[in-house]
C-alpha cells in the first residue's frame, strides 16, 4: 500500500525530529513525525537538564528562529540557574533542571495539537530514492509513504545495543525497540556510517539517599526565562534543589581493580565515545591524580523517586556499579533503579552534508541530531529546527536557510559538523566559537528572528516587537550620550551612595554606566526623564555601552570572515585540475565540495596557500566568464 497524503517524512521524534515535524508543519507543509514509540516523544533518556554553558545560548537561538524547545522548558522546569553570572555576558548561559515527564507530555501535547502534523508510531525501515532524488520512506509494516523530502533523526536508536558490563542488549534507550532495518537501506543509498557511543549513569530511589551528607544546589531567586516569549512573571515558581557530593580514593580503587570487566575497556565497544562528557571509567584512568570527582544528584521529575547521579555515567557490571556508588558519601545504602550503561549506535560522517544539512548526493534527504553525529539534545534541537526548515524550503521551492559562525552557535555547530571530520559525538562549547562576545545568549533574538521570520516561523507580532526593542535600544543609548552631568557636589554625593567616585569633570549619562561597578539601573535617580523601558532592553543597553570596543573589535573581525564566507565555490568546480594546489588540498576540496572559500579554509589539510591559489583561480575563472559573456553580447 502506499500512501501520498505527506509532503514531508520525519523519522524520529526526538529532540531532533520534534523541532524539524514543528517546522515544516508550521510553515504549512502536510508532515509525518514517524516514532518507534509515542510515549518517547522528545524523552530525556540522559541528564534531566536543558541548557548549560553553550548549550543554553543554542536553546536561546533555537526560540529566536521559532523552535519550540525553550518555550517547553520554561513550562516543565524545576530548578533554573544562570551559569557563569560573575563573569562576562558573553558565557552566562541558563541551565534549567526540568521535570522528563512533564517535559516529554509537554511536547507531545504540542505535536498531538499541531496543524498539518500527523504522528504515527512505525519503524522506519527503507528509504525510497529514485535518481539521487529522495522519494519517501519504507516502514516495518510494508506500507510506503511518498514525499517529497525526509528528515533522518533516529538518534542513538539505529542498530543500538546497551552494554552494562557484560550484559549486552540489543534495545534502544530505557529498553525501547531500536531500529535495526533502516541502516543497510542508507548504506545502499551510498551514505556512509560510524559506531559511536555514548553513557548514562545509573538512576538512584530517593529514599535510600542521605542528603545531609551533600551539599544542596539552588536555582536562581529571580528566574530568567529561556524563552523570548515568556512572560518573565509566569516562570516565578518554587524550585527544588539538586545535591553535591564527591567520589574519593575507595570509589577510585574499585573502578581500577575493575577495569577489565569494563565493555569499553575491554574492548567490547565499538563505538567512539564523547571525550568532553566521559564515563567515570575514563576520568578515574585519565585524571589519575585527581583524588576525587564532583558528583551532582539531580531529581528526575516531581513525580518520582528516581534521581540522576551526573558525573557517573558508567558501563561497569552492576554488582561493580552497586559498590561504586555505595563508597560515595550519601549513597552508602543506594537503590539503584536503573543500571548505569552504555549505548552504541549508527550515525553518519556529516561531511556528506551541505550547510543546509541536506545530502550532497541526495536532493531533499535532510538530517538532524545524534544522527549527524553530536551529543546532546540542544544541539539535536538546533539541528533538527534548522534541517526541518531546509527541508521545507526545498519543496517550496525557496533558498535554503544558512547560519554561518558569525551568526550563531547553530552555525558554529553545523559548520563544525559539516566541514571537519568528526571522530566522537560533537559537544558544543563556548571555546568553539571565534566571536563569543557577539554570539551572547542575551541577544540571540536580535541576531536570528530576522531569520526566523523571513522563513515564516516568526509572526509579525514577534517581529514588530524586535524592531522596537532595537530602535529603543539604539535612541536610549544615544540620549545617555547626549545627556551631561557636571562634576557637582549632588553628583559626587551621588555618585559615593551608590558605590562609585566622584566626577572630576563632566560625563554623559553614557560615560558613567561605563563604569564597571554603575549601571542603567543604578544611575536612575540622576536621570528621572528616561523612558519606561522592559528588562530585556535595559540588559542590552548595559552591555551595548560597557562592551562597545569589544564588540566593535570583533564586528570588524566578523567583516573579514564575511569576505571569504560570501566568496562562494561554484558547483561543478574540477579542483584537481586547479595548478599550485596541492594534491593533498585537491582530493580533500573534491571529497569535501565546500560551498565557500570560507568553507574551504577551515577544511582540516588546506593551506592559507591553497586558499591563495584558489581564490586567484575562481577570480580569472570569473573574468574569463565575464570575458566570453561580452563577446557574446557583442
Ligand atoms: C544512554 C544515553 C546516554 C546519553 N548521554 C549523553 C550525554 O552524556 N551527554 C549528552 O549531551 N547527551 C547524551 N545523550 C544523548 C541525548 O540523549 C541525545 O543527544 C538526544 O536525545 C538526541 O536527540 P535526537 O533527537 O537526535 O535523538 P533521540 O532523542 O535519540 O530520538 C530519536 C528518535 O528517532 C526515533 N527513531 C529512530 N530510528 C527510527 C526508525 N527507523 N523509525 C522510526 N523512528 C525511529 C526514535 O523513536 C526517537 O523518537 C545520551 C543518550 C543516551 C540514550
Amino acid at each position: 500500500m502506499v500512501i501520498e497524503d505527506y509532503e514531508v517524512a520525519i523519522v524520529g521524534a526526538g529532540h531532533a525530529g520534534c523541532e524539524a515535524a514543528l517546522a515544516c508543519a508550521r510553515l504549512g507543509l502536510k508532515t509525518i513525525v514517524f516514532t518507534v514509540s509515542v510515549n518517547s516523544i522528545a524523552m530525556m533518556p540522559c541528564n534531566p537538564n536543558i541548557g548549560g554553558s553553550s548549550k543554553g545560548h543554542l536553546v536561546r537561538e533555537i526560540d529566536a528562529l521559532g523552535g519550540e524547545m525553550g518555550k517547553n522548558i520554561d513550562k516543565t522546569f524545576i530548578q533554573s540557574k544562570m551559569l557563569n553570572s560573575s563573569k562576562g555576558p558573553a558565557v552566562h548561559s541558563l541551565r534549567a533542571q526540568a521535570d522528563k515527564e512533564d517535559y516529554s507530555r509537554e511536547m507531545r501535547k504540542v505535536l498531538e495539537n499541531q496543524d498539518n502534523l500527523t504522528i504515527k508510531q512505525a519503524e522506519v525501515t527503507e528509504l525510497i530514492i529514485n535518481d539521487g532524488v529522495v522519494g519517501g520512506v519504507k516502514v516495518n509494516t510494508g506500507i510506503e509513504y511518498l514525499t517529497k523530502a525526509v528528515v533522518l533523526c533516529t538518534g542513538v536508536y539505529l542498530k543500538a545495543r546497551c552494554l552494562c558490563g557484560e550484559a549486552i542488549t540489543y534495545t534502544g534507550p530505557n529498553g525501547l525497540q531500536s531500529a535495526n532495518y533502516l541502516s543497510e537501506s542508507l548504506k545502499k543509498a551510498g551514505i556512509v556510517l560510524q559506531r559511536f557511543k555514548t553513557g548514562t549513569p545509573a538512576r538512584i530511589d530517593k529514599r535510600s539517599i542521605d542528603f545531609s551528607k551533600m551539599e544542596p544546589q539552588y536555582g536562581d531567586r529571580r528566574v530568567v526565562p529561556f524563552s523570548f516569549s515568556t512572560d518573565p512573571e509566569s516562570v516565578q515558581k518554587e524550585q527544588v534543589p539538586c545535591f553535591l557530593t564527591y567520589t574519593n580514593e575507595e570509589t577510585h580503587n574499585i573502578i581500577k581493580s575493575n577495569l577489565d570487566r569494563s565493555p569499553i575497556y575491554a574492548g567490547v565497544i565499538e563505538g567512539t565515545g564523547p571525550r568532553y562528557c566521559p564515563s567515570i571509567e575514563d576520568k578515574v584512568v585519565k585524571f589519575s591524580d585527581k583524588p576525587r570527582h564532583q558528583v551532582f544528584l539531580e531529581p528526575e521529575g516531581l513525580n518520582t523517586n528516581e534521581w540522576y547521579v551526573d558525573g557517573m555515567s558508567s558501563s561497569l557490571p552492576e554488582d561493580v556499579q552497586v559498590k561504586m556508588y555505595r563508597s560515595v558519601p550519601g549513597l552508602e545504602n543506594a537503590h539503584i533503579v536503573r543500571n548505569a550503561y552504555a549505548i552504541e549506535y549508527d550515525c553518519i560522517k556529516a561531511k556528506q552534508l551541505k550547510p543546509s544539512l541536506e545530502f550532497k548526493k541526495i536532493n531533499g534527504l535532510f538530517s538532524g541530531g545524534q544522527f549527524n553525529g553530536s551529543s546532546g539534545y540542544e544541539e539535536a534541537a538546533a539541528q533538527g529546527l534548522v534541517a526541518g526548515i531546509n527541508a521545507a524550503m526545498y519543496v517550496l521551492n525557496r533558498e535554503p536557510m544558512i547560519i554561518d559562525r558569525s551568526e550563531g552557535y547553530i552555525g558554529v555547530l553545523i559548520d563544525d559538523l559539516v566541514t571537519k571530520d568528526s571522530f566522537e559525538p560533537y559537544r558544543m562549547m563556548t571555546s568553539r566559537a571565534e566571536y563569543r562576545l557577539l554570539l551572547r545568549q542575551d541577544n540571540a533574538d536580535i541576531r536570528l528572528r530576522h531569520k526566523g521570520f523571513e522563513v515564516g516561523l516568526i509572526s509579525k507580532e514577534q517581529i514588530d516587537y524586535l524592531n522596537y526593542k532595537e530602535e529603543m535600544i539604539n535612541s536610549e543609548i544615544e540620549r545617555l550620550k547626549s545627556i551631561k552631568v557636571g562634576a557637582s557636589k549632588k553628583t559626587s554625593e551621588f555618585l559615593i551612595s551608590v558605590g562609585s567616585t566622584p566626577l572630576s569633570t563632566g560625563a554623559s549619562l553614557e560615560e558613567l554606566i561605563r563604569r564597571p561597578e554603575l549601571s542603567y539601573e543604578k544611575i536612575s535617580q540622576i536621570d528621572p526623564d528616561r523612558p519606561v523601558l522592559n528588562d530585556d532592553i535595559i540588559e542590552q543597553i548595559n552591555i551595548e555601552i560597557k562592551y562597545r570596543g569589544y564588540i566593535d573589535r570583533e564586528e570588524r573581525q566578523v567583516s573579514q570572515f564575511k569576505k571569504l564566507e560570501n566568496r562562494l565555490i561554484p558547483d561543478g568546480i574540477d579542483f584537481k585540475s586547479i595548478h599550485g594546489i596541492r594534491i593533498e588540498a585537491q582530493q580533500k576540496l573534491t571529497d569535501f565540495k565546500p560551498v565557500s572559500v570560507g568553507q574551504a579554509a577551515r577544511i582540516q589539510g588546506i593551506s592559507p596557500a591553497d586558499i591563495q591559489v584558489l581564490l586567484i583561480y575562481l577570480k580569472t575563472r570569473a573574468q574569463s566568464m565575464n570575458g566570453n559573456k561580452e563577446e557574446d553580447d557583442e
